[in-house]
């Protein structure tokens, strides 16, 4: 173990940073899961990938880019407005970085699989610094909702999907590659946009179709430098989604006032802000009325990243406590070796890799986006998968920080990556849809049965049929969930109880998944830890005949 002398003492039992390591190599439960879903595709780019996030290099432009928060500038020195947001050069480094690695919108320019390795390196790069994925999210989410205004589509699709990051505001036409996000919150609703008092007032038909002008307000309005927006506002004939570019044809600026920037408890790369319009253009996506259906095909898209970054950053948080464990000693034995560490350790890995096998599952879903089955899939899995990875994360991150013990609780002007984590968790459940609205999803979900491709939960009893015989208790509670679901017709009382069965969904889901892709050890705990007695209980708390070493093993980031 390494010593500085210093004048007082000698800094002694203390971990090293976690760097410079493989993101990928180290992390089997990923690789396996990748290699169940994409067992022909090539690991050179995720390899590449993995070696860039978890370089030194890289975790200081994250570093940098959380600790100088963006600023904005209202009004120029003349006084005129100029509405633009001033990042840190890292903030700039970074997202370049994730679009040249095609984590936005290029998958809908590929072929299979696409999307799933899209999922593996949002995953990744999460882990290095997620606020700067979400312009980088609402781009990819925004591609096939963008197709409900042809001519839109067809002079922006090339440069949504281009792997070249240009952060100056230019028209469409001078720029190699553009970012797109989405505002449909306002101050008086955000789960229900049907409150929206945002009007949209006709003027004219033109090249990119029936043109709008825009007057009221976004209460939150994420990455507002962005090129474009999805937006909702109000039409006679109701709720319309519109494409609201920042900058006109004729090179101007829209008129969109960013009146403050969000003072938040993480995510501090980003900016998240509050908008009014004065008379901003906006072009109809879609037709008139049918807004919300139009920009919930974006919202289902941000809602896999937000399980997919949750899971990345689940892994993040667990890789460090396991780091940290690893080299610090207390009582004579270093922490990874104490039998109730041990169990926290296992605990938070099963947990973890449970998380990736979800939200993989579900882009898997996503990339078959032609096959009947994996679209029923994709609609139960979808509100499943970001309500539990997301409520899990949070509590997961406060548990992996206990194992770092008070270090883990400190900033240190960005160095303390937990605490970023920590503080980063509870977004990816709150935004896009919070956890009762997805719970409530579920249930909309289960309720439509017997369409002519099949129902929802007949796809999903199609996909826990895949490990039924495998694990006694698995098939008991599966057995129990898929009666609860049929009688999802019938019972008014479901709504109250919606959340337990997104928990039950996602742990069914979960387990059938480490059946197929995850070492006896791995998937024989999670069953035994997680589907007996009334559900998953604080982290540290597997029974005994659990081989703790064997997870401990396969989940060290080393
Ligand atoms: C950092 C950040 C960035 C964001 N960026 C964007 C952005 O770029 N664009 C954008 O449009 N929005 C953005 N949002 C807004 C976000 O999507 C909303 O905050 C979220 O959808 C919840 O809406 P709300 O805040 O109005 O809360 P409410 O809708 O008031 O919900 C409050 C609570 O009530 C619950 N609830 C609501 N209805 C029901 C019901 N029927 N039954 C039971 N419980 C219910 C919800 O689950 C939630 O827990 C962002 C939010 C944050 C925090």
């Amino acid at each position: 173990m390494s010593s500085i002398l210093l004048g007082t003492h000698e800094v002694l039992n203390q971990s090293t940073p976690l760097a410079g390591h493989n993101v990928y190599g180290t992390d089997r439960a990923l690789r396996d899961a990748l290699m169940f879903h994409a067992p022909q595709a090539d690991e050179a780019q995720r390899i590449e990938l993995g070696a860039q996030v978890g370089d030194l290099a890289m975790q200081t432009h994250a570093r940098l880019a959380n600790v100088h928060k963006p600023v904005l500038h209202t009004h120029d020195r003349f006084g005129r407005r100029s509405d633009t947001v001033e990042f840190h050069p890292s903030y700039h480094a970074l997202l370049g970085a994730a679009v040249g690695a095609g984590l936005h919108a290029t998958p809908w320019s590929l072929g299979p699989g696409a999307h799933i390795e899209r999922a593996a390196g949002f995953l990744m790069f999460t882990q290095l610094e997620p606020s700067a994925l979400c312009p980088v999210s609402m781009t990819y989410a925004v591609a096939p909702a963008l197709r409900g205004n042809a001519a839109v589509f067809a002079d922006w699709f090339d440069k949504l999907a281009s792997t070249r990051y240009d952060p100056n505001l230019r028209f469409v036409d001078e720029k190699p590659g553009v970012t797109m996000g989405m505002g449909m919150t306002e101050k008086q609703g955000g789960s229900d946009v049907r409150a929206n008092t945002t009007r949209a007032e006709y003027i004219e038909d033109t090249a990119w179709g029936r043109c709008y002008r825009l007057v009221g307000h976004k209460w939150f309005f994420s990455a507002p430098m962005s090129d474009a927006f999805l937006v909702l506002a109000q039409t006679p004939s109701g709720l319309s989604c519109f494409f609201l570019p920042r900058v006109l044809p004729d090179g101007s600026l829209n008129a969109i006032a960013i009146q403050r920037l969000k003072d938040k408890l993480g995510n501090h790369a980003n900016a998240s802000s509050e908008v009014e319009f004065n008379g901003a253009l906006a072009w109809l996506v879609g037709e008139e009325g049918r807004g919300i259906a139009q920009i919930l095909e974006m919202g289902t898209l941000t809602r896999l990243d937000c399980a997919l970054g949750s899971a990345g950053l689940m892994r993040g948080a667990t890789a460090l406590a396991l780091h940290h464990a690893s080299q610090r000693r207390a009582f004579g034995k270093l922490l990874a070796e104490q039998p109730l560490m041990k169990n926290v350790l296992a605990d938070l890995a099963l947990e973890s890799e449970a998380a990736t096998a979800l939200a993989l599952r579900l882009a898997r879903a996503v990339d078959r986006q032609d096959d009947p089955f994996e679209a029923l899939m994709r609609r139960v899995l979808t509100p499943v998968a970001k309500f539990w990875v997301c409520k899990r994360g949070a509590a997961l991150a406060q548990e992996a920080m206990e194992c770092l013990g008070g270090n883990g609780y400190v900033e240190a002007h960005g160095e303390g990556v937990m605490a970023r984590i920590y503080r980063e968790m509870p977004l990816n459940s709150i935004w896009e849809g919070a956890g009762n609205i997805m719970a409530l999803d579920l249930l909309r979900a289960v309720k439509k049965r017997g369409g002519q491709g099949g129902d929802g939960v007949g796809a999903l009893t199609a996909e826990l049929d895949a490990a039924r015989g495998a694990n006694p208790q698995l098939d008991r509670f599966a057995a129990a969930l898929l009666a609860r679901l049929d009688a999802a017709d019938d019972d008014a009382g479901m709504e109250a109880g919606a959340r337990r069965l997104a928990q039950d969904v996602a742990l069914a889901a979960q387990a059938s998944l480490l059946c197929r892709h995850a070492p006896d050890f791995v998937f024989d705990a999670f069953c035994r830890s997680r589907l007996g007695g009334d559900g998953p209980q604080v982290f540290g708390t597997l029974p005994g005949a659990v081989d703790t070493d064997a997870i401990i093993r396969r989940a060290m980031p080393a």
